[in-house]
């Protein structure tokens, strides 16, 4: 039997092909679900104009070389997860939802979407961590005060990042947002990047920082450029 759910104008209808075919067996995602951190919507077909949530296409499970870090920069409910353009989110209370399979084709990145999941840490984080001026502010929100990851969110990133690496045949290699867009600098921030990234436990060969460079404050290397991409030594 096949169930449906309407929720507001989507129409969803799981599907047992669309889940990852390489990404079910793993310990990680049970353990989650266990206590009740894991929903999983990567089975829902959306349908209905203007889904922010359709995919763009697929691809094949070796296709994915890369995890893509994100900070979604505004606060989400788990429901508006169904109109992702990420392929998993991260919520403040430590709830991982899988928005979409590893193999579906999303525009999350720029450059980065053709060969990347994308994983966005639902927050308003600063740039770095600490320093106000490097929060990004919407026009709307001039007064906006950082809400940075909690630590049960940073956990449940590592989780579901150490899941990817393990189940993607391929996949080497952790990047940020804003490695794949000057328009990005402070995505996903020192805080996430220094506490997932940094610390994820990679498969042997992988490596980090692929793309435009990553400032001193998150690498915590001593480089010639600040957050700004302004060379600090001549
Ligand atoms: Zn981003």
């Amino acid at each position: 039997m096949t169930p449906r759910a309407t929720i507001g104008e989507y129409l969803f209808r799981p599907r047992a092909t669309d889940y990852d075919p390489v990404c079910r067996e793993d310990e990680e995602l049970p353990q989650l679900a266990r206590v009740g951190l894991l929903i999983d919507y990567r089975g829902l077909y959306r349908t209905g104009r203007n889904s922010k949530g359709k995919t763009h296409g697929t691809r094949g499970p070796e296709a994915v070389t890369a995890v893509c870090l994100h900070q979604t920069a505004v606060m989400m409910s788990h429901k508006s997860a169904l109109r992702s353009q990420y392929h998993s989110l991260i919520y403040p209370d430590g709830t991982a939802v899988l928005c979409h399979p590893a193999t579906a084709y999303l525009w999350h990145a720029r450059k980065a979407n053709r060969f990347s999941v994308g994983v966005a840490l639902v927050c308003c984080a600063a740039g770095v961590e600490g320093n106000p001026r490097t929060l990004w502010r919407p026009k709307s929100e001039p007064s906006r005060q950082a809400t940075e990851a909690t630590d049960a969110q940073l956990k449940t990133a590592r989780a579901i990042c150490g899941y990817y690496l393990r189940t993607l045949p391929n996949l080497r290699n952790v990047i940020a947002h804003r490695q794949s867009s000057r328009m990005r600098r402070s995505d996903p921030g020192s805080r996430i990047w220094q506490h997932v990234a940094l610390q994820v436990d990679l498969c042997p060969g992988a490596t980090l920082a692929r793309g435009l460079p990553l400032p001193s404050e998150w690498t915590g290397e001593t480089k010639d450029l600040d957050y700004y991409g302004r060379r600090t030594i001549s």
